[in-house]
C-alpha cells in the first residue's frame, strides 16, 4: 500500500501544520481531506466525498472553489479555526512531475484582516502571554487589521492577567506551551476563544532585534526582559502566519495597568458596559446608548474608551471641555457630524495598503475620505478647547495622497488588480498609447465587418472573438453559397454556420491581443508603483485617522449630552461622590421617556462610605448601584453624566458582586462562585475603590449568609487598607442595626407606598432602612398561584412570631435608638452571645460531626487511621 505522489505531497505538508484545517490547491479547487474534509463539510455543510489517495479506504474529502475561498475562510475563523492555505506555486502545464505545492499564508482568528468578515466598530486583537521563571509576565495585545499594538508587563497576577483579557477581548491567545496547569486552566475557564500554545524555544529567538526592525524607535532599555520577549515573539508569529512584514504595525505603546480604572470581566459584564447581559449583544449596554460615532474607527476608538477610562484627571477634564464646547456649538456640530459620515475605516484601509491587499476601489474610498478632511479641519478651526485646537493643528489633509489617488485611478475601477481597466487617462503615456491601440483595433475589427457585409451581401455576417481561435467571421450555413471564392480560409465548422479567418485579421488581432496583454501587466505595475508611494505615508494617513476617531468620539458624546439632557460633571479632588438626581443611562432608554425615577447618591470615605440598602424586591436597588458606577465610568471617559449635577472623584477600581452567576462548568456553584468575588474584592480594593455588593450571602442559609455580610460590611468599613466607598444592597434588615455601630454605614431604603396586600414601587432612595422585604407581595405581582400565596403567608406569620419571642428583638428599637455609649457596649456584647445562640453555630458542629461519624467505614481502615481519626473527633468534641 502506498500513497500517491499527490497525497504523499499533502501529508508533508499536513505534518507542519497539525493544528490547522490545510486548504490544498488542486486545480480550480481548494481540497480537504480527512479529518479537515470532516470538519470543513459539517461546519460549511459542504458534501463530504472520497477520493483514493493509495490507502486501502478511500480518504475522506470536500472542496471550494478557489475564487469562492475567503467566503469560507472567514466562516471557520469566525468558528474559530486556523486554515493553512497550501498554493500551487508553478503552472500546472509547465510542470514537470507533480506541481510544487507550498503554504503561501497561515489564517487565524487573530491575525485575520478580512474588513468584509470583521465586526466594524470591534478591534480584532491577538494577545500573547509570556511567564518568566521568575514570575514576571508580560502581555502585549496587537489588531493586525488596524496597526495596534500595545502591551504592559506585571509580577505575575492572574487577576490582573484575567482583566487584561477581558478589556480588550482578543479572537486568539499565544501562550507557553508549559504554562502552570492551574493558570491555564483558569485563563481557559475567563476565555473561549482560540489557543495557540507555543514551544519554549518560540520565545528565546532574538526577539530584540525583531522590535529593532519594526519599530524605527524602539529602544530596548526602556522595556523588562519578558516585555521583549513576549513582543518580538507576537511579531514574529504574525509574520510566519502572513508571510509579510507590515509597516502599519509601526507604533510601539507600553501601557501601565494602573493608568487605567481597573473594572474586572465580571464587573464589565454586570454593568452591561459594552454588551447587554441578555443577549451578549451590544443592545443594552453603555456602548449602546453613547455610541453616535459616524465612523467605523470613532466606533472602535469609543469602545476602547469605555474599556479604559482613565485616571488622568486633567486628560479627563480635557475631553469633558470639548464635549461642552462641541456640544455648546450646534451647528458646527452638525457640519462635523456630516462631514465625518462620508469618511470610510482609513485604519483598515491602510492595513491592507500595508499587506498589499488592497485594490483600485479600495484606494478610491481612501481618495473619498481624505476628499473630507479639510472639511473637518475647517470646522476644528472654529473650537477654543486644548484637545479641538490641537487636533486642528495636527489634523493632516493629506492632499498628495489625495492628488495621487485622483490622478491615477479610474472613477469606477475593476476589482481584479489583472484584467486592466485601472488607470486613468493621462497618468501613464504607455497606458494611453497601448489604449489606443485597444480601441483602434477594434474600430478596426467593426469597419472590416461593415465592409465584408456590404461585399458579400449578407446582413447576418458577424466579427467574433473567442479564446481559442481569436478573431473570426462567422456566417450562417443558409448564406455560404453567398461567401465569394477564395475570399477567407476556412477555420472551423458548427453546426449552422462556418468560421473563416483572413490574413489582415489575424494581423489586427497579434496587435489587439498583444496591446492588451502589455496593457494589462502596465497597469499592473503602475498599480503597484501608486500602491508603494502611498505606502510610504502610512505613518501620516495613521495619524489623521487617530484624530479623526477622537473628534467622532468627542462628536458623539457630545450628541449623547444633548439628546439625553446629561450634565457636565465635575471631577474632585476630594474622594467624594455626589450625584444628584442621577438616572441609569440604560435603563431611562427601555422605559417610555420621563418614567424613569431620579435619585441622589452621597459617598464619601469617612460618615458616608457604605450605604446600606434595602428594599422590597424589585424595588430598584440594583438599577440604583449600578447607575453610579456607570456614572463614574462615563465621567473618567470624559463623558457628561445622567444627572442633574455630578461631583466625581476618580476612581481606581470598581468591584461588583451582582446576581447570581453559577460556573458549573468550571465545578463551582452559585455560593463558590459569589465567595470567590467578594474574596477578590476584598483583597485588592482600596480607598479610591468603589464597590458594589448585590445580596451578599443569599446563596447560603440565612444566618451563615447574614454573619457573612456582617463580616464583609465590618471589614470595608474598619481595615484602613480598604475604606472603599461601597453600595451594599441587601434583605438581611437585620444589618441596619449597623448603622451607628460601624463608623461609615449609612441606612438607605427603597420606597413603596403598601395598599391592601399590593405594593406600588416609588424607586426613591430615602433615608433609613427598610422593614419589610414584601417578597410574597411581589411573587403575587409576578403571578404565583393564589394558594401558594396563601400558603406563604401563613408560614411567615408563624415564622415572625417564633421570631418576636426573641429577645434579640425585643431589644431592637431601644438598641437602635440607644445613644449612650456604655449602653452600647453591653447591648453590643449581648447581642453578640445571643446572635451565635440564635445561629446555633455549636449546633451545626454538632451536627456535622454526628454526620461523619454515622459515615465512618471502620471496616476499610487500618488500626493506625482509626486511632487518629478517634483522636481528631475527641479534639473536635472538647472544642463544642
Ligand atoms: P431584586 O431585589 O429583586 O434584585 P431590585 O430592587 O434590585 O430587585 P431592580 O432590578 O433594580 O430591583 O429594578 C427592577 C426594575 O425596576 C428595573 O428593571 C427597572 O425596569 C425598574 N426600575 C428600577 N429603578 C427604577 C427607577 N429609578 N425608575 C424607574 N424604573 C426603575
Amino acid at each position: 500500500m502506498t500513497l500517491t505522489p499527490m497525497m504523499k505531497q499533502y501529508m508533508e505538508v499536513k505534518e507542519k501544520y497539525k493544528d490547522y484545517i490545510l486548504f490544498f490547491r488542486l486545480g480550480d479547487f481548494y481540497e480537504m481531506f480527512f479529518d479537515d474534509a470532516k470538519t470543513a463539510a459539517r461546519e460549511l455543510e459542504l458534501v463530504l466525498t472520497g477520493r483514493d489517495c493509495g490507502m486501502e479506504e478511500r480518504a475522506p474529502m470536500c472542496g471550494i472553489p478557489y475564487h469562492a475561498a475567503n467566503s469560507y475562510v472567514g466562516r471557520l475563523i469566525n468558528k474559530g479555526y486556523k486554515i493553512a492555505i497550501c498554493e500551487q506555486l508553478e503552472d500546472p502545464a509547465l510542470a514537470k512531475g507533480i506541481v510544487k505545492r507550498g503554504i503561501i499564508k497561515l489564517v487565524t482568528p487573530g491575525t485575520y484582516t478580512d474588513s468584509t468578515f470583521l465586526e466594524e466598530n470591534k478591534n480584532n486583537y491577538i494577545m500573547c502571554l509570556y511567564i518568566d521563571k521568575n514570575n514576571n509576565s508580560a502581555l502585549c495585545f496587537a489588531d493586525v487589521s488596524t496597526g495596534e499594538f500595545n502591551c504592559t508587563d506585571t509580577p505575575f497576577n492572574l487577576p490582573i492577567i484575567l482583566d487584561e483579557i477581558s478589556k480588550y477581548n482578543p479572537k486568539e491567545i499565544l501562550i507557553q506551551k508549559n504554562i502552570d496547569h492551574s493558570a491555564l486552566n483558569e485563563i481557559k475557564e475567563f476565555f473561549n476563544g482560540s489557543f495557540t500554545k507555543l514551544d519554549e524555544d518560540y520565545f528565546s529567538g532574538d526577539t530584540e532585534k525583531i522590535l529593532r526592525e519594526q519599530f524605527t524607535d524602539f529602544n530596548p532599555k526602556k522595556y523588562k526582559f519578558e516585555t521583549i520577549k513576549c513582543c518580538g515573539s507576537l511579531l514574529k508569529y504574525i509574520h510566519e502566519t502572513q508571510k509579510a512584514n507590515f509597516s502599519h504595525i509601526n507604533k510601539f505603546q507600553y501601557y501601565n495597568v494602573v493608568d487605567y480604572l481597573t473594572i474586572d470581566g465580571n464587573s464589565r459584564r454586570n454593568l452591561e458596559i459594552t454588551e447587554g447581559l441578555r443577549e451578549n449583544k451590544k443592545r443594552g449596554s453603555l456602548l449602546w446608548v453613547i455610541d453616535k460615532t459616524n465612523t467605523a474607527m470613532g466606533g472602535r476608538q469609543l469602545r476602547r474608551w469605555l474599556e479604559q477610562p482613565l485616571m488622568d484627571r486633567n486628560k479627563i477634564i480635557e475631553r469633558l471641555d470639548s464635549v461642552e464646547e462641541l456640544s455648546s456649538n450646534i451647528s458646527y456640530h452638525e457640519d462635523l457630524k456630516e462631514a465625518l459620515k462620508n469618511i470610510y475605516d482609513i485604519e483598515r484601509l491602510v492595513g491592507k495598503i500595508s499587506s498589499k491587499s488592497v485594490n483600485a476601489k479600495d484606494l478610491n474610498f481612501l481618495k473619498n475620505s481624505i476628499e473630507k478632511i479639510p472639511d473637518v479641519k475647517s470646522i476644528l478651526s472654529h473650537f477654543k478647547t486644548n484637545l479641538l485646537k490641537n487636533m486642528y493643528e495636527n489634523l493632516d489633509e493629506l492632499k498628495d495622497i489625495y492628488s495621487l489617488i485622483d490622478g491615477s485611478i479610474l472613477e469606477n475601477p475593476s476589482i481584479s488588480l489583472k484584467e486592466g481597466n485601472l488607470i486613468k487617462e493621462g497618468y501613464n503615456k504607455k497606458i494611453d498609447e497601448l489604449k489606443g491601440i485597444k480601441i483602434h483595433g477594434k474600430d478596426w475589427i467593426a469597419a472590416l465587418e461593415h465592409r465584408e457585409r456590404d461585399i458579400t451581401k449578407i446582413k447576418s455576417l458577424k466579427i467574433g472573438y473567442n479564446k481559442v481561435f481569436g478573431y473570426y467571421i462567422e456566417i450562417t450555413k443558409s448564406n455560404l453559397n453567398l461567401v465569394p471564392e477564395g475570399r477567407y480560409i476556412r477555420k472551423q465548422t458548427l453546426s449552422n454556420a462556418e468560421r473563416y479567418i483572413t490574413p489582415e485579421l489575424k494581423e489586427m488581432e497579434d496587435k489587439i491581443l498583444g496591446a492588451e496583454d502589455k496593457l494589462i501587466s502596465l497597469e499592473y505595475n503602475t498599480f503597484i508603483e501608486i500602491r508603494d508611494t502611498i505606502e510610504k505615508e502610512v505613518h501620516r494617513m495613521q495619524s489623521s485617522a487617530e484624530i479623526i476617531s477622537q473628534v467622532d468620539c468627542l462628536s458623539s458624546l457630545a450628541k449623547v449630552a444633548v439628546e439625553n439632557n446629561y450634565c457636565k460633571p465635575e471631577m474632585t479632588l476630594s474622594n467624594k461622590i455626589s450625584i444628584k438626581e442621577g438616572r441609569h443611562p440604560v435603563v431611562e432608554k427601555m422605559i417610555p421617556s420621563g418614567d424613569f425615577i431620579s435619585n441622589n447618591a452621597n459617598m464619601d470615605t469617612s460618615e458616608n462610605q457604605l450605604l446600606l440598602i434595602t428594599g422590597p424586591n424589585m424595588a430598584g436597588k440594583s438599577t440604583y448601584m449600578r447607575q453610579v458606577a456607570l456614572i463614574v465610568i462615563m465621567a473618567q471617559i470624559g463623558s457628561f453624566v445622567p444627572a442633574k449635577s455630578a461631583s466625581i472623584s476618580i476612581c481606581d477600581k470598581i468591584f461588583t458582586r451582582i446576581g447570581a452567576s453559577d460556573d458549573l462548568a468550571s465545578g463551582k456553584s452559585t455560593f463558590m462562585v459569589e465567595m470567590w468575588e467578594v474574596s477578590n474584592i476584598l483583597k485588592n480594593a482600596t480607598n479610591k475603590s468603589l464597590i458594589l455588593l448585590d445580596e451578599v450571602g443569599r446563596g447560603t442559609s440565612t444566618y451563615d449568609g447574614l454573619s457573612i455580610a456582617w463580616a464583609v460590611i465590618e471589614y470595608i468599613c474598619k481595615n484602613n487598607k480598604l475604606k472603599s466607598k461601597t453600595l451594599f444592597a441587601t434583605h438581611y434588615h437585620e444589618l441596619t442595626k449597623l448603622e451607628g455601630r460601624i463608623q461609615g454605614v449609612k441606612n438607605y431604603s427603597v420606597s413603596v407606598k403598601e395598599s391592601e396586600n399590593n405594593i406600588v414601587f416609588l424607586r426613591k432612595i430615602i433615608r433609613g432602612g427598610a422593614d419589610q422585604s414584601y417578597g410574597i407581595e411581589v411573587a403575587k405581582l409576578a403571578g404565583l398561584p393564589e394558594e401558594v400565596l396563601k400558603r406563604a403567608r401563613e408560614i411567615l406569620c408563624s415564622l415572625e412570631n417564633e421570631k418576636s419571642n426573641n429577645s434579640l428583638h425585643n431589644k431592637k428599637t431601644s438598641f437602635k435608638n440607644s445613644n449612650d455609649e456604655e449602653d452600647n457596649k453591653t447591648l453590643k456584647k449581648e447581642e453578640n452571645i445571643k446572635l451565635d445562640r440564635q445561629l446555633g453555630f455549636s449546633d451545626i458542629k454538632k451536627e456535622t460531626l454526628v454526620k461523619e461519624i454515622k459515615n465512618i467505614d471502620i471496616l476499610n481502615m487500618t488500626p493506625m487511621d482509626g486511632f487518629n481519626k478517634l483522636y481528631d473527633i475527641i479534639k473536635r468534641a472538647k472544642s463544642i
